[in-house]
């Protein structure tokens, strides 16, 4: 048996086997061939192979997530039928007699170098279709099941190096019983996902992970980020009753179900759910969330190749609302950049994207792309009870810029009588340390605030939140932040507006009582906390606490 040592994301215990998350990166060996033609045939079953991956994606994708966002497999089934593509492999086989993954890799290196040496953003996006096309293609040849086409009933622990949020996105939930990776941060956005996903994952257990055999048996243990590998019986025995001690706390959770979110004083407080998309809403209904508090609109962007118009927008913002029959539904326009990249946006690359064109940047630069949101999002309005909320802000002319943009078109709905909700509540991220320190005069522009804790933490400590290495300087309960949302409640208080965290520190039970004795006045967390959460408020008596506890 090994151990690997990583952080816990999400506390949780899964028994199964490992399965390799790959995504090219292929070495692929040049060797010549004695028969053409027998290595030609390899091709095209290859190919029809691939293709019919393809085709199954589709269909898949069609159901998940509709026909827009299932376009991507039809344009690589394509793309893999393209004439260009097919007679360079089909003359490399020919001509220099080498092995067809050679070829399809070389073809790969070519087509990828000029599409993305042109100007057009769409066009540069299609290197890496050409790059996941031609891997499909190696995968097949090489005999492998596709990252994203597991036939295993079991559900498997996904390993990776690491996993972009977007990779995230493409697991297949059912089949995923844990992930660990050997990279990556607890505060990363695949990390959040792992919660919001409600699975044990553990991140950063190093290069070791990557040297094991698919397949192999392991357990995962979220609580104390070990990873057992090819685990022996005394641990197994220990591990399994883990679980299912595991099982019966979260069963235990459910008394609460349909209980207030109140303290033995009787201070109470809202418990909303953060989301990623449609997928989540279940888990939130389920878990009893008393509203979304955050739904990262962004992650509608990901995992494709092209902008979801307003149309596809407007159904899936409808479909929330609807979903959660009245309950309040935070959305949070779109916050690209920095870690979550979407080639089809064309950013510039930069030295330091966290701070660099992200979020509202994008937005208030970009009005053809904000502007498709923000109509979708006002559309959609009068399904439900909608809040609007800008990230990222750091100032009042920014705040007022999009004041006018919104106003701009509830005035061209109006004009093409197009009904929308005069109730929307419009509020903002506090998630830099300018917004917390000017909150007094962004208080009355708005009608509420959620603290982004994830990134107020990380740019007000100078801490970047991807970077594993620098962990142990990493104090989430610094007084910095603390104080700083402390600022931010006394003015929006002040100005009579609520506010909420939606960053993962609204899920730390150790500051719950702080956040209650501040006045916060909702928590948003990922669903399979919201019943925890609401345990520790109910057993909380603030009569009793230690004084001065801020
Ligand atoms: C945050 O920064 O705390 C937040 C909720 O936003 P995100 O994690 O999506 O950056
Ligand atoms: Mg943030």
């Amino acid at each position: 048996m090994i151990t690997l040592h990583g952080k816990g994301v999400y506390g949780g215990i899964a028994i199964g086997h490992l399965s390799f998350f790959r995504r090219g990166g292929f070495h692929v060996r040049r060797h010549t061939v004695s028969n053409a033609e027998a290595e030609l045939r390899r091709f095209h079953k290859a190919k029809e192979k691939a293709i019919r991956e393809l085709e199954e994606l589709y269909e898949k994708a069609v159901r998940d997530i509709g026909e827009s966002g299932a376009q991507i497999f039809e344009i690589h089934r394509m793309m893999l039928e393209d004439d260009d593509y097919n007679d360079s492999v089909i003359n490399a086989i020919r001509a220099e007699r080498v092995n067809a993954e050679y070829a399809v890799s070389t073809a790969s290196e070519n087509f990828s170098v000029v599409f993305s040496s042109m100007d057009d953003p769409y066009m540069k996006a299609r290197a890496a279709d050409i790059r996941d096309i031609s891997n499909r293609l190696i995968r097949a040849l090489a005999g492998k099941p596709s990252d994203s086409v597991r036939s295993e009933e079991e559900a498997s622990i996904i390993c990776a190096d690491d996993l972009a949020p977007s990779e995230t996105m493409q697991l297949d939930r059912d089949k995923v019983s844990a992930f660990i990776t050997a990279e990556g941060s607890v505060n990363s956005h695949t990390a959040i996902l792992a919660r919001t996903m409600g699975i044990p994952a553990v991140v950063d257990v190093g290069e070791t992970l990557l040297g094991v055999a698919d397949g192999t048996e392991a357990i995962v243990d979220g609580f104390t980020g070990k990873v057992y590998l090819s685990p022996d019986s005394e641990t197994k025995a220990r591990m399994t009753a883990r679980q299912e001690e595991d099982r019966k706390a979260k069963a235990l959770l459910q008394k609460y179900k349909g209980m207030e979110n109140i303290t033995k004083d009787g201070t109470k407080i809202e418990i909303f759910a953060n989301i990623q998309g449609l997928r989540e809403v279940g888990a939130a209904l389920m878990n009893d969330a008393g509203g979304i508090g955050l739904f990262r609109s962004e992650f509608l962007y990901l995992d494709r190749n092209s902008f979801p118009d307003e149309e596809e927008q407007f159904q899936v913002y409808k479909t929330v609302l609807q979903s959660m029959g009245g309950k309040k539904v935070v959305i949070r326009t779109l916050d690209i950049g920095a870690d979550k990249q979407v080639p089809y946006f064309g950013l510039e690359k930069e030295e330091n994207p966290a701070m660099g064109m992200r979020a509202i940047r994008i937005c208030l630069t970009r009005p053809e792309i904000f502007r498709p949101q923000l109509r979708a999002l006002l559309r959609a309005s009068v399904f439900g009870k909608l809040a609007i909320m800008f990230p990222m802000i750091t100032s009042v002319e920014e705040m007022s810029d999009i004041r006018r943009t919104v106003s701009d078109i509830q005035r061209e709905l109006g004009r093409e009588g197009i009904p929308y909700s005069p109730d929307t509540e419009f509020g903002i991220m506090i998630e830099t340390p300018a917004a917390a320190i000017i909150s007094d005069r962004l208080a009355p522009l708005v009608d509420f605030f959620s603290v982004g804790t994830n990134d107020l933490t990380q740019y007000t400590l100078a801490l970047d939140r991807q970077n594993p290495g620098i962990a142990s300087f990493f104090d989430p309960h610094h007084e910095a932040v603390l104080r700083l949302i402390a600022m931010a409640t006394e003015n929006a208080h002040r100005h009579g507006k609520w506010i909420g965290i939606c960053g993962e520190l609204g899920a730390d039970t150790e500051l719950t009582e702080t956040f209650l004795r501040m006045g916060i006045d909702e928590l948003s967390v990922s669903p399979a906390y919201i019943l925890r959460l609401r345990d520790k408020i109910r057993n909380t008596d603030l009569r009793n606490s230690k004084k001065g506890k801020k």
